[in-house]
């Protein structure tokens, strides 16, 4: 399979507000959240990779690197081998069409004056696709194909008047209209009960098999990714620390992060007692990231050398990466 995105190296660094008394104590020194570290993947063709970590980890950052809606401070995003920071502006906006992102929570992502139709159409006009008339029956076929029917009746409807798997199909139906190839897909069920949780991964799944299209689903819940995902990539602490296919990383996990991560998914079995030992303590702040391994300071097997080198990425087995000494 060719890869559709390459990443490498990004890096995002913020810089933290501080008062001018607080910037003359610190001698001048300017202070930056380390919130993407460095991280380098890709994604294949049809694939969909899995991005997990606690909150906080850099993952919908990461994301937005992506899609560049924000500025890298590092490092690179390709799209189809081109630099995506090179391409003219009228490239920019092509390629804005092929990109798109799935928000996590639909009712703050759509607005409450739009109707259906206007939210779905609104990036056809951004990208001025299509008269009028092609816009609707382009809208509505949309519409019918993800089960927001009767479509005719649901596009008068403002967005306070859809229940929850409606509304997330909306979302859904935006992103799509531009014909997209690739969607990051930011916590897309996060805020769905349980019922529409099932019925967007299903849907998500049918989509992607039926339009072709390639994923990086940015999720908390590992349960969700063991379902959807072709390959996982676990992030701590703006990197990735094990990145591999999604059955390696389930069924051989390596790094503790992750071992410690899989043991706090909810088995249906009271009886089950938990293999690994969940890690001590909040993650760490992100402005002063522990030196060497970010994990260090939590994780139950760190040894010397933890505290003072950056593990880097070792081969586990041929699709399948650790960053840790053990
Ligand atoms: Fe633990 Fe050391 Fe591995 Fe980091 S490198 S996860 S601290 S054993």
């Amino acid at each position: 399979m060719n890869e559709l995105i390459r990443v490498t190296n990004l890096t995002k660094l913020y810089p933290v507000q501080k008062s001018f008394l607080d910037f003359i104590f610190a001698g001048g020194n300017r202070e930056y959240v380390h919130a993407v570290d460095s991280v380098s993947f890709s994604i294949r063709k049809g694939e969909v990779l899995g991005l997990a970590g606690e909150s906080g980890s850099g993952k919908s950052t990461t994301g937005r690197l992506i899609l560049g809606l924000i500025h890298p401070t590092g490092g690179m995003v390709e799209y189809e081998n081109r630099d995506i920071s090179s391409l003219s502006r009228k490239e920019l906006k092509t390629l804005r069409a092929k990109i798109q992102i799935v928000f996590q929570d639909p009712n703050s992502s759509l607005s409450p004056r739009m109707s259906v139709g206007e939210a779905i159409e609104h990036p056809l006009k951004i990208h001025r696709m299509g008269t009028k008339h092609e816009r609707r029956e382009k809208i509505l076929g949309l519409m019918e194909s993800i089960g927001l029917t009767p479509a005719g009746f649901l596009y008068k409807k403002y967005p306070h008047q859809l229940s929850g798997g409606q509304t997330q199909r909306v979302v859904l139906a935006r992103a799509l209209i531009t014909d997209p190839d690739f969607l990051v897909a930011d916590e897309p069920i996060a805020m769905a009960d349980v019922s529409v949780r099932a019925m967007i991964l299903e849907l998500m799944k049918t989509l992607k098999d039926n339009l072709h299209l390639t994923y990086l689903f940015i999720t908390h819940d590992l349960a969700t990714a063991k379902y959807l995902c072709d390959r996982v990539a676990i992030m701590y602490l703006g990197r990735i620390v094990e990145i591999g296919e999604r059955d390696e990383i389930f069924s051989y996990p390596h790094h503790p992060y992750t071992k410690a991560l899989l043991s706090a998914v909810p088995v249906p079995d009271p009886g089950q007692k938990r293999k690994e030992k969940i890690p001590q303590g909040e993650i760490p702040s992100a402005i002063h990231p522990p030196a060497g391994c970010h994990f260090h300071p939590r994780c139950p097997y760190k040894m010397p050398e933890c505290s003072r080198e950056k593990p880097l990425f070792k081969d586990i087995s041929q699709s399948h990466m650790s960053a840790c000494f053990l």
